[in-house]
């Protein structure tokens, strides 16, 4: 939290600026409130403080104020110390602090501090030209604080995209906001974006992070600690809009929702919309821009399909399918690394001692993984030749030179996004343009098929274009 200048006062003095800042944007209990309760009545009496009913009790239904809860199985009841009576609480959000029936939510109702911030993108490095469109979409979506889907393949410098309109929003004094749903890529994002714009406060926001209270023109944070913000943005964008669990869980669409200002830019961005997006787009309901090449201006790797019969069942009685022991042994030989993507953790570690017989270095990874991080992380050094994964390792990880194959493509757990996010690990990086994409098979999908499509689209749509180099 910022300190007050004037030199008189002890820096702990609160002084209204600390209260503005603190509160602005922000809708909280009031155990996560610094200020004495004296201090807070001063300012409710004045007009500058609002309270809210956490829960709202309409005819015999529930709502939680916070993150919109209103099913009646997610709230608890308890005898409360507070109040004297029974009350309910949102279980839903319970993680956060108890919201309940009588404790309010409190939020600044005072003027809005202004941002004054010198502001210089700090960025020397070209866009490709799908890129340059892009930018100037969202250049245009900040300007007239409208709505856009940035539509681009995996690889193609979706983050470079949003500088010069980020930029403009906190000239004009705007307050933004780049939420995702998967702290990774918070953890990702907030020191790119401080390198690119060194002389602004930038807050990262995720469960635990140390910047829980920081006031900052620019905010990176997780879908899920947006619950405690309310009408503070000018500006949202939306990464990895379709990644899990913001398209299962209605709060956290909730939660960006009331996390931007009424009149605000929306901007999200996704290599793989869901179905309903990609309709809405296709009959020009939703505004949209597709970025159908990647930044090196080189093709999609296309996945080829290979059946490879009854694979569960031979991995149960401790065999590899021949065709993937030979795809394995050929990388072996070659030395190039691979990712190799199971449908089932139960599955994967059945696979693992059965791999490992082709390579004693061969590993396996998933979400639960305690050694996760170092994991991918030896995988980047070059210490192991094949990784296996689950869907985990879909997103958001870049290896330079790689071929990946996927184990029983026609699983439920690959859905069209699945399929094309894995295929997108091939062939990211400049110096290593093309690569494998293998779908191993026992009968092809409709996501393999549509995966197919999506991906083989974006190629043809890339070269009529003139995208491709
Ligand atoms: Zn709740
Ligand atoms: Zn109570």
């Amino acid at each position: 939290m910022k300190t007050n200048t004037n030199p008189d006062l002890p820096s702990t003095t609160l002084i209204p600026r600390d209260i503005q800042l603190f509160l602005s944007g922000r809708s909280l209990l009031q155990q996560e409130l610094p200020f004495s309760q004296k201090i807070m009545n001063e300012y409710l009496s004045q007009g500058l403080i609002k309270l809210k009913p956490g829960i709202r009790i309409q005819h015999r239904t529930l709502r939680c104020e916070r993150c919109a809860n209103t099913v009646m199985r997610l709230f608890g009841r308890f005898p409360c110390a507070n109040c004297g009576k029974e009350c309910s609480y949102c279980r839903k959000c319970i993680m956060m602090g108890r919201v309940s029936t009588c404790t309010p939510l409190y939020s600044w109702n005072g003027p809005i501090p202004e941002n004054n911030v010198t502001v210089s993108l700090q960025w020397q490095g070209e866009l490709s030209p799908g890129q340059k469109l892009a930018s100037e979409a969202v250049l245009q979506a900040i300007e007239s604080s409208s709505e856009i889907l940035i539509w681009a393949v995996c690889g193609a410098g979706k983050t470079e995209v949003l500088f010069a309109g980020i930029e403009k929003a906190l000239q004009l004094g705007h307050r933004v906001c780049i939420a995702t749903p998967r702290t990774d890529v918070v953890l990702e994002l907030a020191p790119r974006f401080k390198k690119v714009f060194p002389t602004i406060d930038i807050a990262a926001l995720y469960g635990g992070s140390d910047d829980r209270n920081l006031y900052a023109p620019l905010t990176i944070s997780t879908t899920h600690q947006l619950l405690r913000f309310e009408a503070a943005f000018d500006a949202i964008v939306v990464d990895e809009v379709d990644a899990f669990p913001y398209t299962f869980d209605e709060s956290l669409q909730w939660a960006v929702k009331k996390a931007a200002m009424l009149r605000s830019a929306n901007i999200y961005l996704t290599a793989t919309p869901s179905a309903t997006w990609q309709i809405e787009c296709k009959v020009g309901k939703r505004p949209h821009i597709k970025i159908p090449a990647r930044y090196h201006r080189k093709p999609l790797p296309v996945p080829a399909f290979t059946w490879c019969g009854n694979w569960r069942k031979q991995l149960e009685k401790e065999i590899i399918p021949h065709k993937i022991i030979q795809w394995v042994r050929q990388r072996i030989t070659a030395k190039k690394q691979a990712l190799v993507f199971f449908p089932h953790i139960e599955l994967m570690e059945k696979a693992l001692p059965l791999f490992r017989r082709l390579h004693q270095a061969i590993e396996s990874v998933h979400a639960e993984d305690p050694e996760r991080k170092e994991k991918v992380e030896s995988m980047r050094a070059k210490k192991i030749p094949i990784l296996l994964t689950t869907t985990i390792l879909e997103r958001g990880v870049t290896f330079p030179n790689i071929d990946v194959a996927v184990i029983g493509a026609e699983d439920d757990t690959f859905t069209e996004s699945a399929l094309v996010q894995i295929s997108g690990r091939v062939g990211r990086s400049a110096s290593y343009p093309s690569g494998k994409i293998t779908f191993f098979h026992y009968g092809r999908t409709q996501a393999m098929i549509k995966a197919l499509t999506h991906i083989d689209e974006m190629n043809q749509e890339a070269q009529k274009k003139g995208l491709l180099s």
